[in-house]
């Protein structure tokens, strides 16, 4: 075996394939993880500080095995490392009663959520606007709203949680390499020919976690039918910050009446950018990896303050921060986590549609698990390629 030959080539290092590397590196295999960047970075879906993750997952019962393993391993490792990876802030989703508008392409997504953590025994309120009010000051509800609660929803560490897993992949023997672009591979009878701008190696497979650039890779005739949106962070001056930090404020998903209506606030990080996170999603425009605006605009940055405003007290009409980032969204909102459809030594991952982080750590195990056995633990079989087929 040449020493640019490996067992696993996991292209792209975002909280996805940073996963898969862990998990095949701690597995024993030769690996190598290439990124266009050094992770973490701020171009692509993995980065801002936090990430929203509950225990109960409304977006459907095939997602609680990845979200029980998820946090088994993210316990694992804050063991292991001495960090902590996980918040438990307690979580809020607030929705009109009746449902209002969609979430991840549910309806009612209130009560789907209530009905999965009473059948998987986890502890929750559903609580007036006025409960909600009297426990959260800072919050405005209107009355018609009521909220989902989940005392041990929290937040997730985005950054800290890819950097810890590159550093356990080294620690178990990976190869990383920065600043290098994958450009094309092609399959033989004994494995992958990849080649970058720097160089070429040689894989028995190859894992594309390229998140919102998988496409690129991908021949036309292959490209799944997903879509890339652009979606903006925004950190806005707190009047007192310590209100909205991690253990006075919880997480809020804000389910409206249209899907323009949807909003999200986070508690602020004492270690993090001092100011309250809010956040809105946006479908009618897609735009691509290469081509995005990353430039946030004057207007952009209005309108959210309005939102904000009209939704929490104490916040000031002064941007602190805002990064931009990207959403790849399948037809269906569910994530793609298949062999390619003409080689098996290939495994494509595409589990964002806005909700993928909460599960990367379990995510990542399935994917080395694919590029090892050829077959995963946990069910995937909802997550194929071939079912977008039909929804065309
Ligand atoms: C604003 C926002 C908020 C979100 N909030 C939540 C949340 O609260 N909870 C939740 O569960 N999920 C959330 N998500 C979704 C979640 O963050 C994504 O599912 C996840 O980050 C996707 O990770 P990824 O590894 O697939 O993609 P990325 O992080 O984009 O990683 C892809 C990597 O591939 C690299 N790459 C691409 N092409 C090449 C190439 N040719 N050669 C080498 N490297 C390459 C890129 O440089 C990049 O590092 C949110 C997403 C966004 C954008």
């Amino acid at each position: 075996m040449t020493d640019n030959h490996y067992d696993v080539v996991v292209v792209g290092l975002g909280i996805m394939g940073a996963g898969a590397l862990y998990q095949a590196a701690k597995r024993g295999a030769k690996t190598l993880g290439l990124d266009q960047f050094a992770p973490p970075h701020t171009y692509g879906s993995s980065h801002g500080d936090t990430r929203i993750t509950r225990q109960a997952i409304g977006e459907g019962e095939m997602y609680m095995p990845f979200i029980q393993r998820s946090n088994e391993i993210w316990r694992e490792l804050e063991t292991v490392t001495h960090r902590q990876l996980y918040l438990a802030t307690g979580g809020l989703i607030i929705a009109p009663e009746g449902g209002g508008a969609q979430f991840h392409a549910r309806s009612d997504f209130v009560a789907r959520t209530a009905s999965i953590a009473t059948a998987y025994g986890i502890d929750h309120e559903v609580l007036t606007d006025q409960e909600t009010m009297q426990r959260y000051p800072l919050l405005k509800l209107r009355p018609q709203d009521i909220a989902y609660y989940e005392p041990g929803a929290g937040v997730l560490r985005p950054e800290l949680c890819i950097q810890t897993q590159l550093e356990q992949a080294v620690h178990y023997g990976a190869t990383i390499h920065t600043n290098e672009t994958v450009t094309t591979y092609e399959t033989t009878a004994r494995g992958v020919r990849i080649t970058t701008n720097k160089g070429r190696y040689d894989a028995g497979r190859i894992v594309l976690a390229m998140g919102a650039w998988l496409p690129d890779l991908l021949a036309a005739e292959h490209r799944p039918g997903v879509d890339i949106y652009r979606q903006v962070i925004y950190w806005f001056e707190a009047e007192d910050i310590t209100a909205f930090t991690e253990h006075n404020f919880p997480f809020v998903i804000w389910i409206g009446d249209t899907a323009a209506d949807f909003f999200s606030a986070f508690p602020a990080m004492r270690d993090g950018l001092q100011g309250v996170k809010v956040l809105t999603e946006q479908y009618a425009q897609t735009t691509t990896a290469q081509t995005i605006d990353r430039t946030v605009k004057a207007e952009e940055i209005a309108h959210l303050y309005h939102m904000t405003n009209t939704r929490l007290h104490g916040v000031r009409d002064k941007l602190v921060h805002a990064d931009v980032c990207l959403y790849t969204v399948t037809p269906d909102e569910h994530f793609i986590l298949d062999f390619h459809p003409d080689s098996e030594r290939v495994v494509i991952a595409s589990p964002c549609s806005g909700h993928g982080f909460k599960h990367a750590a379990a995510i990542g195990e399935t994917l080395a698990e694919l590029a090892l056995n050829g077959r995963s633990t946990l069910d995937i079989s909802q997550f194929s390629l071939a079912r977008l087929k039909t929804l065309e």
